[in-house]
């Protein structure tokens, strides 16, 4: 950032929508009318984590951005696609058959809420957002699909990550691993039982509940050294946006028109990277339930 930019942190601190009053929402929008949206879900990390390791990551990481860049943190969205596509056959290889709670939604429900989220920023003055999903894999792709989209319409521009590609290069992403588990060591220690490590190895495919194989090597110093790599990573992405940030606040967004960029990507056949299995992944068993999701068709 120039010398010249006040600096990002207010007062307070306090950089979430949900905690603003309107005139310290419209000062922080005044001074970097950038939006943070968070994303990302309950499902399995092993039985040493807590089900929220994604969402929680990607909070932290938007709250940091924030008062290191400036901007307001929108709503976090909770809830994130799982279970359709390439999510089948990995539910089917790291949890098997046994019952998993997952925070899942189809990709067509979760995008073209997106969608819409993205209009509600545009629409509260924002010109630009950084979203960051700590769910990783594929979906970073249909949302970077849905927000080019959207910006072929409306003058407002996006950074779109997973936060593994935050890294890359540097650290390498995975699931409940030595890369997750770190990160939340660092982030919320308290969440974390490595007593438990070995739960369920005897039983197999299900048994570790989605742990990664090298869990055990996870610690809080490898995680403030990924987090800090990845705050660096957002300051970048915040740089890239400067011509936006500066641009001329858009005119109001319609209902109608936000339905007609939901039309206009519907009508394009690819079907969303959510939506398929990987070329190259082995087929979801008959017999298992997951098979039913791992060609999703509904747009
Ligand atoms: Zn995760």
């Amino acid at each position: 950032m120039s010398e010249s930019r006040p600096s990002p942190v207010t007062e307070t601190g306090r950089v979430r929508w949900a905690e603003l009053l309107p005139d310290e929402f419209r000062e922080r929008r005044a001074r970097c009318p950038l939006a943070w949206l968070p994303l990302g879900l309950c499902e399995p990390h092993g039985h040493i984590a807590a089900f929220g390791l994604d969402t929680i990551k990607a909070d932290w990481l938007c709250d940091e951005g924030a008062r290191r860049y400036g901007g307001v943190v929108a709503p976090t969205q909770g809830w994130h696609i799982h279970e359709t596509g390439y999510h089948a056959r990995w539910l089917e290889e790291v949890i098997g058959e046994e019952p998993a709670e997952i925070g899942t939604l189809p990709p067509d429900v979760l995008l073209r809420s997106f969608l819409f989220q993205l209009r509600a920023l545009a629409n509260a003055g924002f010109r630009a957002a950084i979203v960051l999903s700590g769910h990783a894999g594929g979906n970073q792709r249909d949302l970077r699909r849905v927000a080019a989209a959207f910006s072929a319409k409306v003058s407002f521009a996006t950074e779109i990550f997973a936060d593994p590609e935050l890294v890359e290069g540097k650290f390498t992403g995975d699931h409940a691993g030595k890369f997750e588990i770190s990160q939340l060591l660092a982030i919320r220690p308290e969440l974390v039982d490595l007593s438990r490590l070995t739960r369920g190895s005897e039983l197999g495919a299900g048994g570790r509940f989605a742990l990664g194989d090298d869990a055990a090597e996870a610690t809080p110093a490898l995680g403030w050294a990924i987090l800090q790599a990845q705050l660096d990573a957002l300051g970048t992405a915040e740089e890239r946006l400067k011509d936006a940030l500066t641009s001329a606040a858009a005119p109001r967004v319609s209902l109608a028109e936000t339905e007609g960029i939901w039309h206009t990507i519907t009508l394009d056949q690819t079907p969303f990277v959510t939506a398929q299995p990987l070329a190259k992944q082995t087929p979801v068993s008959l017999a298992s339930r997951w098979k039913p999701g791992e060609f999703y068709s509904q747009r």
